[in-house]
């Protein structure tokens, strides 16, 4: 590589082919700094983001929302959220989102800023014209204002990004979920997102954890992670029989909090048949539009005394505290193993496919 130009990977519009391409070295702006990188993840929006399935998307774009590197230039000093200084070459990951204003309804009024009309998510949302903003490239431009978060010492980008996007995700789930010691948990998705929902919901207190998902490998790592059980949803065909299954192990009664991280919008209704009277249902999972689900809102909701919650992305808060609960708990949880295979950039094609056949938990883009 020249140090004149660095190379990316670039998703130009759905359903076409990844393409690499060699572009100018990006130099820092004002406040801002230059990361080169040493990871990214593949994780399953990346895989909506290739079949066009996400709204507002302004390709073409350079994938990669959550990635790792080291900085290696920037403009005015910086700093983290405690104020203590970032010095150059210092291992970092960061807050993906850019953008938001501070300033609209949604962001004052109804402090409800992950859904501000102006948040832009690097790799996600950021169009590549406005710079290196993913990091399946060799270099990720910094903007003003993107909050860098140093890595604590005891962890690896290896680390952090078996856990990814995930991490932060599942801690907000567990965060909505409000879990109490003693809870029962049954999580329908066994994904990034579900598996880190099942870890943080341990931490949280519960007593029991479920996860029902797909396929064998995940299963398997899941009760690595402490799970009690787990349900092969492939070798359980009828979501009936499924709801029975978590009730067989709750007393009949069904479970205290159910998370759904499984995209599926059939989850939901057979996550309403395995949750308690009383008890909280979290949605997470259906971040595209994947169709709709019937529900019968006398048996689901009202005479289950249920409470029904949405969670979208999140905030600087969940990849702060999730993240220092990794650096803690990273001993008993061994998220670096769900890091299933590394791809270099000219193999971004290669590890959509395997993130879509679901062949790998988790998968890194290293350039
Ligand atoms: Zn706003
Ligand atoms: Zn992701």
């Amino acid at each position: 590589m020249s140090t004149g130009s660095v190379r990316a990977v670039y998703m130009s519009a759905p359903g076409r082919p990844v393409e690499m391409r060699t572009v100018a070295a990006p130099r820092a702006r004002e406040g801002g700094a230059i990361l080169e990188t040493v990871a990214s993840e593949v994780c399953g929006t990346d895989v909506h983001l290739h079949h066009g399935r996400l709204s507002g998307v302004p390709y073409p774009i350079i994938p990669g929302h959550v990635s790792v590197g080291r900085v290696v230039e920037s403009r005015g000093p910086l700093e983290d959220v405690e104020g203590r200084p970032i010095a150059e070459g210092a291992l970092v990951t960061f807050y993906d989102v850019y953008g938001t204003c501070g300033a609209c309804w949604h962001c004052l009024v109804a402090r409800a800023a992950t859904r501000c009309p102006k948040r832009r998510v690097y790799g996600i949302t950021a169009p590549a014209s406005d710079g290196l903003l993913g990091g399946w490239s060799e270099r990720i431009e910094i903007l003003p204002g993107v909050r860098l978060v140093p890595l604590p010492e005891s962890l690896s980008a290896e680390d952090f990004l078996g856990g990814g996007c995930g991490l932060p995700t599942g801690f907000h789930a567990v965060e909505r979920a409000g879990i109490a010691m003693g809870d029962v948990v049954v999580v329908q998705g066994s994904g990034p997102v579900g598996l880190n929902a099942a870890i943080f919901s341990q931490l949280a207190g519960a007593l029991r954890v479920f996860v029902v998902g797909a396929p064998k490998a995940r299963l398997d790592a899941a009760r690595r992670l402490g799970v009690e059980d787990t349900l092969d949803i492939t070798a359980m065909g009828d979501p009936a029989a499924r709801a029975s299954w978590v009730r067989d192990r709750t007393s009949g009664r069904g479970a205290d909090v159910v998370i759904e991280a499984s995209g599926n919008p059939a989850a939901v209704p057979e996550g309403l048949d395995m949750l308690r009277d009383g008890g909280r249902y979290v949605v997470v999972g259906q971040y595209t539009d994947s169709g709709d689900a019937t529900l019968n809102p006398h048996r689901h909701i009202n005479r289950r005394h249920a409470t029904i919650l949405g969670c979208w992305g999140y905030e600087f808060s969940h990849l702060h505290r999730s993240l220092a609960m990794m650096a803690r708990h990273a001993g008993r949880f061994r998220w670096r193993e769900l890091v299933s295979r590394e791809y270099p950039l000219e193999k971004a094609g290669e590890a959509l496919a395997d993130m879509e056949s679901l062949s790998v938990i988790k998968a890194l883009i290293r350039p």
